[in-house]
């Protein structure tokens, strides 16, 4: 049958291991294949689509607002080195450090004392609330942190040091993923308000749904380790609805106490469009990457 994991991180975003160590773990987890999906970064798929004995897929993942609230929009099978998504992911990465330096910023007004330097260190050109998190756990600022008060308190959306997110428009970032022949596919939905994907109360996610599905939304994330059975059952309804393609996958990132890669995973049954994608419609050269590996699943 043959599962797949198509949400993983890996440190060109916000994780702990190398694309190479990513391809072995998925390996050992008896993977048929898997997905990298670093926030913001494609920096890492090279090294990722190398790896042999399983199905790789180039994704990445894009964070995005919509209404004030924080979307992230999964891509597949993209074109990953077209100039489109390159510049797009540029400016990203830049409003984002920004950001950093503004809490790190923040925090020193505080009287904490962490350097930049300090936060930046080990980070392939990512800087993100995270690594701020972990460079305040080094220095001992912040503690055996298990209910995450700690981070709240610094970084946390009512904490000393917050400073909102600038992301660009989700469905601008639906476009790019199109544009750069991917597919857009909405990111765990049962994180966005876990109390609205419960069946009696699936109106709102509904609504969201049908408009970016207006805007290209061909797929939605309903395999994931936090979402319910109910949940599930919801999401697939959902799917249904709006003739979506379903997937899935663990989020791993490799820190302590997280589920490991096929934590989540969605049957190859529910994701031959991924596998195959549509040659017809590609340009020839750009998407070379993508189409071999895309479609060395059509081999197993
Ligand atoms: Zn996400
Ligand atoms: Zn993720």
């Amino acid at each position: 049958m043959g599962c797949f994991d198509l949400h993983i991180h890996s440190r060109h975003s916000d994780g702990r291991f190398t694309p190479e160590e990513l391809g072995e773990k998925c390996k050992k987890a008896g993977l048929a294949g898997a997905a990298l999906t670093d926030h913001d970064s494609v920096d890492g798929l090279e090294a990722f689509l190398a790896n042999d004995g399983i199905i790789t897929i180039p994704g990445v993942e894009l964070t995005s607002q919509y209404r004030g609230r924080e979307l992230h929009i999964l891509g597949y099978c993209i074109d990953w080195r077209h100039p489109a998504l390159r510049r797009a992911l540029a400016q990203v990465v830049a409003a984002r450090n920004e950001r950093a330096r503004e809490i790190v910023e923040r925090l020193q007004k505080a009287g904490i004392a962490l350097e930049w330097e300090e936060v930046a260190k080990g980070n392939g050109g990512f800087v993100g609330r995270v690594h701020i998190y972990r460079a305040l756990i080094r220095k001992g600022i912040i503690g055996e942190d298990p209910e995450k008060a700690g981070f709240n308190h610094y970084l946390g959306p009512e904490g000393l040091a917050y400073v909102p997110h600038r992301e660009f428009p989700t469905l601008e970032m639906i476009d790019l993923v199109k544009q750069v022949g991917g597919h857009p596919v909405l990111a765990h939905p049962g994180r966005i308000h876990p109390e609205r994907v419960h069946p009696k109360q699936l109106d709102e996610l509904h609504d969201l749904v049908e408009e970016l599905c207006a805007a290209g939304l061909e797929g939605i994330e309903v395999f994931y380790p936090v979402h319910t059975q109910e949940t599930v059952a919801a999401l697939s309804a959902l799917a249904r609805k709006y003739k979506l393609f379903m997937t899935g996958g663990s989020d791993y990132h490799g820190w302590e106490n997280e589920p490991g890669p096929g934590a989540a995973t969605v049957e190859r049954r529910y994701i031959e469009e991924l596998l195959t994608d549509s040659l017809p419609e590609r340009g020839e050269k750009q998407t070379k990457e993508r189409t071999d590996s895309c479609d060395k699943g059509d081999k197993l």
